[in-house]
């Protein structure tokens, strides 16, 4: 199919790099002539950009495709799956969803329209992958947001945690340029985005691959770029996360005072089994230094229950953990088998009702003390960057503050895309409700 004036639906499932890869999807079939359909049903071509890190995950894909699968009778329509899933389980998808006109795997997103071009016959599989670092033109990404820019500095993971799928989706690590970092940085500075997010699935790790200049050394020289007002990056490793890192974050005013630091288990021995290269303690003592040499910064973590073998001891240290730890947020998740895992190879012994039980027991944890947190916050007066109109209520508008916590308050205008002083007048666990205080 031509992709002249075809209209074209992208639907994304999973994290933020599937969200940036998703603008840059769209910026290339913007490129080739299409244009973006508000509906599905609108659509000439369909993709579907997919998550696999959970079984759920990728039993939502198949649950959509179901959905927009071409009937008879009905509008022709191209359908695509991009991402991990396309990368990682191309075999799986043909037989369960054979009716998927092309298949495209994250290295390969910029030959999109040669491949829509060829599909509609058998399954056009594009799953290609070189250790090589694919740059996409700034052009060519079609960021979501005017203000708060995804900036992609390294893909791939060569951790093997035993449980993860990561490394067989999105490949072994690869850095981007640091002079291709530096050019986009340089266009979004100018063209006023205000909010920067770097992203890679091991942030902590990057070098440069043609200087060797680390991590730590770029967000000092971002911080000092003209413009921007916050720097965040997603995700960092506690195995990686090193003290010229801390020292960086020390040094400059706009790197948030926030970090992600995915814990997965409070047990020494659980970790251990997960492969993940640190013990409870080291982890601690990570989130001391952090505490100790950024006072007020917010943490924020990922926790996996029900990995196998866990005992209930060792879940229990998973809780005293959250306690100890005081995390602004957590994402919490019930351990899934994935395929080609180590994990997976053994047992899935915790029987799905536990699981279930301790994943609840978490979050009723988590609830406690994300209130207790947010209400020692009313009363304060924070900088909040305004995101839009409230859900409940078109009065109440939505924002985001420093360390990432989500703020409804109440203003005259609409305050997206801006900075303003909230003051903070109640709390609930999952928000901050406030005034605005001044423009
Ligand atoms: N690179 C990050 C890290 O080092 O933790 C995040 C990887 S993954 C995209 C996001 C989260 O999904 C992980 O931190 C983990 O908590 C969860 N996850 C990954 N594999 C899982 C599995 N098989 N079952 C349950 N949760 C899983
Ligand atoms: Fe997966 Fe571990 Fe790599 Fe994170 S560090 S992407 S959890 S293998």
């Amino acid at each position: 199919m031509d992709l002249q004036d075809k209209a074209f639906f992208l639907r994304t499932f999973g994290c933020q790099m599937n969200v940036n890869d998703s603008e840059r999807i769209a910026g290339v079939l913007a490129a080739a002539g299409a244009r973006p359909a508000e509906r599905a049903e609108d659509a000439d071509i369909v993709i579907v950009n997919t998550c696999a890190v959970r079984e759920k995950s990728e039993e939502k894909l198949y649950a959509y495709l179901g959905r927009v699968r071409p009937r008879p009778g009905g509008r022709p329509v191209l359908i695509g799956v991009a991402g991990c899933v396309a990368q990682a389980e191309t075999a799986e998808l043909l037989a369960r969803r054979p009716f998927v006109d092309f298949i495209v795997g994250p290295d390969n997103y910029l030959r999109l329209p040669e491949i829509i071009r060829r599909a509609g016959g058998p399954t056009v599989v594009a799953d290609e992958w070189s250790i090589e670092w694919k740059e996409t033109p700034e052009a060519l990404i079609h960021r979501e947001s005017p203000v708060t820019a995804f900036v992609s500095i390294m893909e791939g993971c060569n951790n093997f945690c035993s449980y993860c799928i990561v490394p067989f989706t999105r490949g072994r690590e690869k850095f981007r340029p640091l002079r291709a970092i530096r050019a986009e940085l340089a266009a979004l500075s100018a063209r006023g985005y205000l909010e920067i997010l770097f992203l890679g699935q091991n942030v902590n790790s990057y070098r440069d691959p043609e200087t060797g200049t680390p991590f730590a050394a770029l967000l000092a020289e971002a911080g000092r770029m003209p413009g921007f007002r916050w720097i965040r990056f997603l995700t960092s490793h506690p195995k990686n996360f090193s003290a010229d890192i801390v020292e960086a974050m020390t040094s400059c005013p706009v790197l948030c005072r926030e970090v992600h630091l995915p814990l997965q288990s409070g047990s020494t021995s659980v970790l251990a089994r997960m492969n993940r290269g640190y013990t409870r303690e080291e982890y601690l003592a990570k989130a001391a230094l952090l505490r100790q040499r950024i006072p007020g910064i917010s943490l924020s973590t990922d926790i996996i229950v029900g990995y196998p073998g866990e005992t209930e001891t060792e879940f229990r240290d998973t809780l005293s953990a959250l306690e100890t730890l005081r995390f602004t947020n957590i994402f919490s998740f019930r351990y899934s088998p994935r395929p080609r895992t180590a994990a997976a190879k053994g047992a899935d012994d915790v029987p799905f009702e536990t699981k279930k039980r301790r994943l609840m027991e978490v979050q009723a944890l988590q609830k406690e003390i994300q209130s207790a947190l947010h209400k020692s916050l009313v009363g304060s007066i924070m900088t909040v960057l305004g995101v839009g109109p409230s859900r409940r209520d078109p009065a109440v508008f939505s924002g985001r503050n420093e360390s990432h916590q989500v703020v409804n308050f109440r203003s005259p205008t609409d305050p997206a895309g801006r900075f303003v002083r909230v003051r903070i007048t109640g709390a609930g666990p999952y928000s901050l409700r406030g005034d605005l205080v001044d423009d």
